[in-house]
């Protein structure tokens, strides 16, 4: 098959990564087939990944230039890699290019008086979640993968999660970047300045531009104190069509620190994956928590027990005890890894206005009903944005042609409804197809111009985003 989206005369035939290897400490670059074929694919397994020639497993920064220096002289794809878990096909990897990997630079240091932590791109979220609370500090940013991703990549897809609802995306917490740039040149862009307006916005370019503008090599993060305690409150509807309502009518009066939905087929592949108590005869149901202080917390919880209520909840649970409400939040967690046990998949990551979520939901149902295809939803519903997962037997070429079909159908579904085809998990090269549909000439040549000035032999990322 061939490479998705890399033009022919892109990749160089073959270039000989000898000089790589030797211009670089030993054991830093991989070529051996078996080492190198672990860097091929990202978590999506996206159709048409290549071959690289050779792998680099940066140890720091300079390895990053020295290695994007080597692939400008040679016209050479550099892939950008963190730790794999994307979910659009991002980091798949060029036939003939090389992967640039930063999972060896892990390091994090947290500057306690400036409440920021700076750190290396191959570190966990996790990883920075824990240092951040040694010091009695936090970073809220959590997507669902933060155990198995990396800063790196979500500074590059500007990664959301389960609390973004009130807390933002990555990119609300990145105060400076170390970048280096398509000919090796190394920046340094922002600082440890909550606000700084100086020149152009170049550190908001960086994040969310998926390796196809930079390579990531240091990060300068904003922590805040530690988060409050939360209360978690579960209610289980009888559609999604219902929950979608109550979402809608709590995000018109709230802020919760969490608002998420399963569906009737996600509760029911996280129970068969592993048994969590969840009630397999709910249509939906909806997991909030409110991080509110002190009485703050129950009167916010009150409020959306009763618009859960109102919308038609068949049952309210509520608790202030962390366990039992983080069992919840774990059993949202797992949707991924539960639904996929099942076959192969394509994850939609659509996302509209707050408002129009039951007429997204809605559309989605009416696509997997009129292509005969299995479309367990999830949503990080108080955004308005949501995974619809297109599960198919990939034995069956007719069904794999149908969830494809479906793919696209559901990114046109979210344009029309004035939406997103990608709330957080980025374009990559799965969603590429869709992104002028959503963004129109005019924008899509501006973004072409950016590419090209920062880009001009478009090694960066080929095939990816644009
Ligand atoms: C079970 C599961 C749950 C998930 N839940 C969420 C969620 O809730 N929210 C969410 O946002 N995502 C989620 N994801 C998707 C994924 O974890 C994120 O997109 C994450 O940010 C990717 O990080 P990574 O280190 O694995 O990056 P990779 O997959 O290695 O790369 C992702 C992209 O970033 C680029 N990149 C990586 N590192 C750098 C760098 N240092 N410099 C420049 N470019 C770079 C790559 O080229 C690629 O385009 C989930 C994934 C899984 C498997």
């Amino acid at each position: 098959m061939d490479t998705i989206g890399v033009e022919a005369d892109m990749v160089p035939n073959s270039v000989d990564p000898a000089e790589l290897v030797a211009a670089l400490p030993p054991g830093v670059v991989l070529t051996a087939p078996d080492a190198v074929e672990k860097y091929r694919n990202d978590w999506s397994k996206a159709r048409g990944a290549g071959t690289p020639v050779a792998v680099v497993r940066a140890h720091q920064a300079g390895h990053v230039c020295e290695a994007v220096r080597w692939a400008a002289r040679h016209g050479v794809p550099v892939v950008p890699r963190g730790a794999g878990s994307g979910l659009s096909g991002g980091s798949s990897a060029v036939d003939g290019g090389i992967v640039v990997s930063l999972e060896r630079m892990g390091a994090i240091e947290i500057d306690t008086a400036s409440q920021v932590a700076v750190v290396e791109p191959g570190a966990f979220t996790s990883e920075v979640k824990a240092a951040a609370a040694a010091h009695g500090l936090w970073y809220p940013p959590d997507p669902s993968s933060y155990e198995i991703c990396s800063i790196g990549g979500n500074v590059a897809t500007n990664a959301g999660g389960l609390c973004c609802v009130k807390y933002g995306v990555t990119s609300d917490y990145v105060l400076g970047l170390d970048v280096v740039l398509a000919d090796g040149t190394l920046i340094t862009l922002g600082g440890k300045r909550i606000k700084d307006v100086a020149g152009l916005s170049l550190v908001k370019l960086f994040v969310g531009s998926e390796g196809t503008l930079g390579i990531v090599t240091r990060a300068l993060l904003r922590l805040v104190p530690a988060q409050l305690p939360r209360a978690t409150m579960v209610a289980t509807f009888s559609d999604v069509d219902t929950a979608a309502r109550a979402v809608v009518a709590i995000r018109g009066r709230l802020r919760p620190s969490m608002l998420e939905l399963m569906d009737n087929a996600s509760i029911n592949a996280v129970e068969d994956f592993r048994p969590m108590a969840l009630d397999r005869a709910a249509g939906a149901l909806l997991v909030t928590q409110s991080d509110a202080p002190a009485a703050a917390r129950s009167i916010e919880v009150d409020a959306m027990r009763e618009e859960c209520e109102r919308a038609g909840a068949t049952e309210v649970f509520q608790t202030d005890d962390p366990d039992e409400g983080d069992m919840f939040v774990e059993a949202r967690r797992l949707a991924f890894p539960a639904i996929e046990a099942r076959g192969s998949l394509l994850l939609e990551d659509v996302g509209v206005p707050v408002p129009l979520l039951p007429d997204l939901l809605a559309r989605v149902a009416e696509v997997a009903e009129e292509l005969g295809v299995e479309i367990p939803v999830v949503a990080h519903a108080g955004d308005g944005n949501t995974h619809p997962i297109i599960v198919y037997d990939p034995g069956v070429a007719e069904a794999e042609e149908r969830a494809y079909a479906a793919f696209d159908r559901i990114m046109a579904c979210a344009i029309a409804l004035g939406g997103t085809i990608t709330g957080e998990h980025g374009v990559g090269r799965t969603k590429k197809a869709a992104l002028p549909d959503q963004l129109g000439p005019d924008v899509m040549a501006v973004t072409r111009r950016i590419k090209d000035a920062l880009d001009p032999q478009g090694i960066l990322n080929p095939g990816a985003v644009m």
